[in-house]
């Protein structure tokens, strides 16, 4: 499997696969963000819109890239009601597993994972596992807290690259993440969810010195705007 990661600051990242974009959690206008959402639409392609859960810092710029490039959108039932009414076209589906959305992305499907976190009155708060024709290539975990399915995760899907929230506070720290990636046995893990806001702050390199040393993945702290081709 082939596919081209950007970071995009916060949480939010493009992934290019098979000719086509998807963007997940695109606050694009986030502190971090090295482009304005005109220079991100100008620059990136976008078909699918990933949204983990409602909060403000997650949905971001949805709805304006769904406006103005035709993009539909992927989230939990309830947000897929809330945007349907809004008169976005999307998929809407619940934690379980995978729902094949190859008629908006050729070769993609999706499943949700549970978060430990909280989403206003809007379903409950998930993570993505993107599967490339039938394998497992992306997890991304939303906003989470430690939480012991990851074991089930990691076993099951083991998927080859997961972004993982460091910044504490309001998700999993350094020392959680690093237990994380022990039970998701992925092959790279990119840091992400820190450095926002103050309450927020950590240091990435510090992450990667704990799951290096412990010999649990290769970890690459990618810098907002940054791009990486991964190939397995
Ligand atoms: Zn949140």
């Amino acid at each position: 499997m082939k596919f081209k990661l950007t970071y995009l600051g916060h949480s939010a990242f493009h992934v290019e696969y098979n000719g086509k974009g998807i963007v997940i959690d695109p606050w694009i206008e986030n502190p971090l963000s090295p482009m304005s959402l005109d220079q991100f639409l100008d620059k990136f392609p976008v078909d699918l819109v990933v949204i983990t859960h409602a909060h403000e810092d997650h949905i971001g710029n949805a709805e304006e890239i769904m406006r103005r490039t035709g993009a539909k959108f992927f989230a939990i039932h309830e947000i897929f009601v809330d945007l349907t009414k809004k008169g976005f076209e999307g998929v809407g589906a619940n934690i379980g597993g995978p729902a094949n959305l190859s008629s908006i992305v050729p070769g993609l499907s999706i499943a949700m994972t549970p978060a430990t976190h909280s989403s206003y009155d809007k379903g409950v708060p998930t993570g993505v596992i993107l599967f490339f024709d039938g394998e497992a290539g992306l997890y991304h975990a939303g906003d989470t807290g430690l939480f012991a399915e990851m074991q089930f995760i990691g076993e099951l899907y083991a998927p080859k690259v997961a972004l993982l929230p460091i910044g504490g506070h309001y998700t999993m720290d350094i020392t959680q993440a690093v237990y994380a990636t022990k039970m998701l046995k992925p092959k790279v893990v990119v840091p992400m969810h820190y450095d926002t806001f103050p309450p927020i702050k950590a240091d990435p390199n510090e992450f990667k010195k704990r799951v290096e040393s412990e010999g649990l993945a290769q970890v690459r702290v990618m810098r907002p705007g940054e791009t990486e081709v991964f190939e397995f």
